[in-house]
């Protein structure tokens, strides 16, 4: 019994993920059709296996990120946009109610950005996206000293300049791309061509991961949850901690890693994408995904070193001790 709890604490998060995304499949079922039970589960069994072979394979713990991060993104991206013609980027949506329809990018934004931040933060950032992965793959390595910081007006300004030019598309063009498969295609191809353009020179000058960290609307949104999430970067061993900034350094949405470890806090930062590259870059295990803070090991021995301390001062028999020591 105690080696299946242990088991079970030990794969916990794996738990978690693969039951939260069987939940969301079952709902996705029932209101469009089983396909989406498949997809959401699939994504959730691959993702609670990378959590296992990192449990077991720590030191492989980035390999299998960027794997699942391949494997989901371009699954998403070939198999469903391309392929079935599913427009995921924000802007479809306002085609859509515009239309009156529901497709995948509502469904997105509401799993994603809406359900599972409450869950995992802005993971879907750094296990599924597919210009996620490519500004990964081709962000200049060597950090900039001086990256651009966020500015919400950018961000909700630019978020709002995508709404109004959806509905603005939607009821002035002469086609809908909501209601015409072809026109919706040469949409999917033109965002992600476009996005993937301006996020990568926009890294060259505004350091790693620009567009995420600036403009992306779906970031903006779902950073409103992320603080709330169950799982965040903890300090599990603040006390090994040397300073030597590496965790910081590996950052790419410069978040200061360091600061929570000498805080004793959990990793609150809005945009956060759970890479977990400040859990790899730190070599003393100091950080770790976790869904709260440990508990202080020292707090159970000065507590019974401080009631041993006054009991004796008390001169009382062991009876006694053991019965103040009950009350207290
Ligand atoms: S911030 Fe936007 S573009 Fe970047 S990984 Fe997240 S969803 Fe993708
Ligand atoms: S990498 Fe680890 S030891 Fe170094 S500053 Fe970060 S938490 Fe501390
Ligand atoms: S704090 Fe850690 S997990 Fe969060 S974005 Fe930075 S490196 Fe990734």
């Amino acid at each position: 019994m105690r080696h299946l709890h242990v088991l079970l604490n030990k794969y916990k998060i794996a738990i978690y993920t693969l039951f939260i995304f069987s939940m969301i499949g079952i709902v996705a079922m029932l209101y469009r059709d089983i396909r989406y039970f498949f997809l959401f589960f699939g994504i959730g069994l691959l993702d609670s296996t990378s959590r296992i072979l990192v449990v077991r394979y720590p030191k492989l713990l980035q390999f299998f990120r960027l794997t699942l991060l391949v494997l989901i993104g371009s699954s998403l991206f070939a198999g469903i946009c391309l392929i079935i013609g599913v427009n995921f980027q924000f802007i479809e949506i306002f085609f859509d109610l515009s239309a009156w329809v529901v497709t995948g990018a509502l469904i997105q934004l509401i799993v994603a950005r809406l359900i599972l931040p409450f869950f995992a933060g802005n993971a879907f950032c750094s296990r599924a996206c597919w210009n996620g992965a490519f500004f990964e793959f081709t962000n200049p390595m060597k950090k900039k000293t001086n990256p651009k910081k966020r500015s919400p007006l950018l961000a909700w300004g630019y978020l709002l300049f995508l709404v109004v030019l959806g509905f603005t598309v939607a009821f002035l063009s002469p086609v809908n791309p909501a209601e015409n498969q072809e026109v919706r295609m040469w949409w999917i191809i033109g965002e992600n061509i476009l996005i993937i353009f301006v996020g990568f020179f926009l890294s060259i000058s505004w350091g790693s991961r620009a567009y995420c960290r600036t403009l992306c609307p779906f970031i903006t949104i779902s950073s409103l949850i992320a603080p709330y999430s169950l799982l965040k970067i903890t300090p599990v061993a603040a006390d090994q901690c040397t300073s030597c900034n590496a965790c910081n350094k590996a950052c790419p949405m410069y978040i200061d890693v360091l600061q929570a470890v000498k805080d004793r806090k959990r990793v609150n930062d809005s945009m956060c994408i759970l890479c977990e590259r400040c859990v790899s870059s730190c070599k003393l295990n100091v950080l770790k995904v976790a869904t709260k803070m440990p508990k202080p090991h020292y707090d159970k021995e000065t507590k019974l070193s401080s009631k041993r301390i006054a009991f004796s001062y008390l001169n009382l028999s062991n009876d006694e001790a053991n019965a103040a020591n009950k009350l207290l």
